[in-house]
């Protein structure tokens, strides 16, 4: 099977995280259209085989964005982040599919705390984004496990926080993520573990 890559993005409609797979050889034949199953928003991406093209439907600030970069950011390694100009936050991931894929679930779930709660979602937004890229990061390292052994756990993200919860015993571990002090503490860490119950 030839190998795909992923490119994600969140629906500025409906909220859902969007997400679509293309073999290199589907991507270099025509452009691609990313569409949402709510049918009202779409990525496009186009590549000459050296760029690519992108237009992202925006879900923070609800515009479209054009970005572009190299092939080989798309075809090899982890992927790229597209960032919203307005916001500075991610909107959109490019590359490789399971990467693609927690990133933009993880947006999904930021998204829609930030439509409940409005602009007081989160103690820090930057703070916040770049704790839970960090702890994507260890968890991609196989660096969070709960003290009871088990490797099963849940992101819950709160105001100035990320709880991670075992999802065996429901031990928990607090994480802070409101002031530049907590992502340094955290930059540090190569494991995280769970206080098991
Ligand atoms: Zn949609
Ligand atoms: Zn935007
Ligand atoms: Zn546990």
């Amino acid at each position: 099977m030839e190998e795909t890559r992923s490119f994600g993005y969140i629906c500025p409609h409906c909220g859902k995280s969007v997400v679509g797979r293309r073999s290199r050889f589907a991507l270099l034949a025509a452009a691609a259209n990313i569409e949402c199953e709510c049918g009202k928003s779409a990525m496009q991406v186009e590549t000459d085989g050296e760029k690519f093209r992108f237009w992202v439907p925006c879900g923070f600030c609800g515009d479209a964005h054009q970005g572009e970069c190299d092939a080989a950011s798309v075809f090899e390694g982890a992927g790229i982040g597209l960032s919203c100009p307005k916001t500075k936050q991610f909107c959109a991931y490019v590359g490789d599919n399971r990467r693609v894929e927690s990133a933009i679930k993880e947006l999904e779930i930021l998204t829609e705390k930030e439509k409940e709660q409005g602009d007081d979602a989160f103690a820090d937004n930057l703070v916040m984004y770049e704790v839970l890229s960090e702890i994507r990061d260890i968890a991609a390292r196989q660096g969070i496990s709960c003290s009871c052994g088990s490797r099963d756990y849940a992101i819950e993200v709160r105001h100035a926080a990320v709880d991670l919860v075992c999802k065996k015993c429901g031990g928990k571990l607090r994480v802070p993520a409101a002031t530049d002090e907590d992502l340094d503490s955290l930059c540090c860490q190569m494991k995280l573990q769970i206080k098991g119950q």
